[in-house]
């Protein structure tokens, strides 16, 4: 019988909390990093390399959780490092046009025909949160709509029904969204077209857009029907009301063009963040000549950031997509992805167990129940998350990372190797035998 191994060291890590507590509210500069859902204190991170980290105790880990998505090229990477060092004596940050930008840009476009015009900000929620404002300013409507679960950062609109760490704190909202705010934004179920057609009856000539993760990936992993999105690329057109397609986690991760080609549809707008910096803090939103020209200085929607195509973070995205668009890259990891998941979905059907894989790409998320497809929010257990809780810790105990929420998904990058992944599968069969002991 597999039995628990001791608890890992945290007294440096747990010293360190003890004084980000006097300094950050919780401790911490974002709500997931706190550990609220899982056991102990959480751990600070020395250094990454690969697909290994240590922390401030000298733990070593394999890493899943991957930075939250960006670093599909694992941690420390030759390239990108040696690209990030090359600008660094060139200077940090200039307020003005570089060379740089137009090498990002022409990168992705060269690779990623589902936009034509691209606008580089700082971060996903930024992204998010313009590509919102360009739908109110093209249509002239104010009403959006978005799906229960989805996360697209902190902005107010945003911030109603959304996953992420709001799932985990058992909130579904945030304090401080003035309600005029919230009244304009209209969540409905994932997977439900009859809420589509009686959102578009009720609100007739009044929704800009509607928003929708990729694939949705805060909040589970909620793959959606081909056939479901298509009928939103549909609905959303012969209501004058446009499609906002959120890829910030599936954008590089499911291949240049990311759920967008999954779905085989067009957007109207793109929206990106996390892969394209390669690890540095890099946003973008993207969409047709027609729809950027009203982006300012060309157009009267203003959007605008001091630090935004910031030198540093383009070299870093510049090396990192040009490994991601040499051929194969995006076959391979799937490979490599379907194979991890497989062996360990062929050993929990020989043990019985309550717990399903699901994947994308290299995205996978574990859900403890007897489910075949979860495809909305309130499908999801909250009580199934004990069991997360408990592998979590398991896993810790054993030197693998996952991301600190059972409601958050994992990632496999091109740096984790079979070595990794072997020890891996070992630890996560032992970890699930003293789960469901
Ligand atoms: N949109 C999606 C789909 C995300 O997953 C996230 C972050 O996890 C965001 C937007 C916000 O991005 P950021 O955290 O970079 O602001």
């Amino acid at each position: 019988m597999t039995t628990s191994v001791s608890d890992i060291s945290r007294e440096k890590s747990a010293e360190l909390f003890e004084k980000a507590k006097q300094y950050f509210p919780g401790g911490v500069n974002s709500p997931v990093r706190a550990f609220k859902s899982v056991y102990g204190t959480p751990l600070f991170i020395e250094r990454g390399d690969k697909a290994h980290l240590w922390d401030a105790d000298g733990n070593e880990f394999i890493d899943y959780c991957c930075s939250w998505g960006p670093l599909i090229l694992g941690h420390n990477n030759p390239e990108i490092r040696e690209a990030v060092q090359n600008q660094l004596g060139k200077g940090l940050s200039f307020g003005a046009p570089t060379a740089l930008e137009n090498e990002l840009a022409e990168l992705i476009l060269n690779n990623n025909k589902k936009i034509e015009k691209i606008r580089f900000v700082s971060s996903g929620t930024e992204a998010v949160m313009s590509a919102i404002r360009l739908a109110r300013g093209y249509t002239k409507r104010d009403k959006i709509v978005k799906f229960e679960g989805c996360y697209h950062g902190h902005s107010d609109s945003l911030l109603v029904k959304a996953g992420s760490g709001l799932v985990t704190f058992g909130e579904t909202s945030s304090a401080g969204v003035p309600k005029a705010f919230a009244d304009e934004t209209i969540v409905i179920a994932l997977n439900d077209k009859e809420a589509l057609e009686k959102v578009f009856a009720d609100f007739k000539d009044q929704i800009a857009a509607v928003i929708i993760e990729g694939v949705p990936a805060n909040n589970g992993l909620l793959i959606q029907d081909k056939e479901y999105i298509k009928f939103l690329r549909e609905i959303t057109k012969t209501n004058g009301a446009l499609l906002i397609f959120d890829e910030v986690i599936t954008g590089f991760r499911l291949g240049f063009e990311g759920a967008s080609k999954y779905y085989d549809i067009q957007p109207d707008i793109l929206t990106y963040g996390k892969i394209i910096g390669g690890g540095m803090p890099v946003g973008a939103y993207g969409a047709s000549k027609e729809l950027m020209s009203c982006i300012s200085p060309d157009g009267a929607v203003y959007q605008a950031g001091t630090l935004a195509g910031n030198p540093v973070a383009m070299a870093a995205g510049i090396a990192a997509l040009s490994i991601l668009a040499q051929p194969g890259f995006y076959e391979k990891l799937e490979q490599t992805t379907q194979a991890f998941v497989e062996e360990l979905r062929s050993f929990i059907a020989e043990r019985g167990y309550q717990i399903k894989i699901f994947t994308i790409g290299s995205i996978f998320w574990f859900a403890f129940t007897e489910q075949e497809k979860i495809q909305r929010a309130d499908q999801i257990d909250p009580a199934s998350m004990e069991f997360y809780k408990k592998m979590h810790r398991e896993l810790l105990n054993r030197g693998v990372y996952f991301g600190p929420s059972g409601y958050e998904v994992g990632f496999i990058s091109a740096a984790h190797t079979e070595e990794d992944l072997t020890q891996t599968l070992a630890k996560i069969k032992e970890s699930l035998d003293i789960v469901f002991q």
